[in-house]
């Protein structure tokens, strides 16, 4: 069995396809985390990790980008402040479906001094809401151009809740360079990568330090196709040339590595798929 730990099957991108997309996984023994990035996505998550419960399972929140209108994104009305009232309802009526919080966390790609503190509050609202029902955090940092800002700021702001409950997630997408691995890896944090890997160098050396017990492989679909399914679509069956790229660089077999990841997705998300 493979698992991709982060894909977006619930955007309209799957809307014309989706129950194609889900027969493809199911045929190759595929499971997946779908992941909101807004209120409206993170229900549609829950929606359709209950018609395939099998298959996936849900996680929601906001994701940065989608807390401030300075920001890139001025998608009509998709724009929000963290409601804590409202996902606190969703998360409480489907403790069956929804296993972690986010996508949230930092991104300061294209983010002015206002957007940065709109992301700040709604990320540690995300931390509470993730403490408070006993939840990991999917996170997303993405730095400004050339440095590690929004990675050194998301630590400091972990390391607040460090000794709150049970603080525990996975970096997402992780881009970030040796020394940030290791101070996420020492929070207890795991790290997942993309399709990326299977197309440049870059990531091999943090991918080899990275411990099996705390490694994750996703696709992050509609994103970043593998080779050799660039400029296409991506959907979560891809998540199979990642995986088999990362057990290349961990010197291990496909077999072995997969069965280590259902072991770290039990351990994180308290999820086991048969
Ligand atoms: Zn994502």
């Amino acid at each position: 069995m493979y698992i991709d730990i982060h894909s977006h099957l619930n955007f309209p991108d799957y809307d014309e396809d989706r129950g194609e997309v889900i027969e493809r996984m199911r045929e190759k023994r595929v499971k997946t985390f779908t992941v909101g990035v807004n209120y409206r996505t993170s229900k549609k998550a829950v929606e359709i990790t209950s018609q395939y419960s099998g298959m996936m399972r849900a996680v929601v929140g906001i994701h940065p980008i989608y807390t401030s209108d300075s920001y890139a994104s001025k998608e009509e009305g998709s724009v929000e402040k963290f409601d804590r009232m409202a996902f606190e309802k969703l998360v409480s009526e489907n403790r069956d479906t929804i296993v972690g919080v986010g996508e949230c966390g930092l991104d300061y790609f294209h983010a002015d001094e206002k957007a940065r503190k709109a992301q700040e509050s709604a990320f540690r609202a995300q931390i509470e809401l993730a403490l408070i029902h006993d939840l990991p955090l999917m996170l997303h940092i993405r730095p400004s151009g050339g440095t590690m800002d929004a990675y050194e700021d998301a630590l400091r702001i972990l390391k607040e809740y460090e000794n709150r409950g049970s603080l525990r997630g996975d970096v997402h997408f992780f881009a970030g360079n040796r020394e940030i691995a290791e101070q996420f890896l020492s929070l207890g944090f795991f790290l997942s990568f993309t399709g990326v890997v299977t197309f440049t160098h870059e990531y091999d050396e943090i991918v080899k330090l990275t411990p099996l017990e705390r490694i994750f492989t996703e696709t992050d679909a509609p994103y970043v196709s593998p080779t050799p399914y660039r400029g296409k679509r991506n959907e979560p069956t891809f998540v199979i040339e990642t995986t088999r790229r990362v057990a290349e660089l961990k010197e291990i077999s496909v077999e072995d590595l997969t069965q280590q990841i259902e072991q770290n997705v039990e351990e994180l998300f308290r999820v086991r798929f048969s």
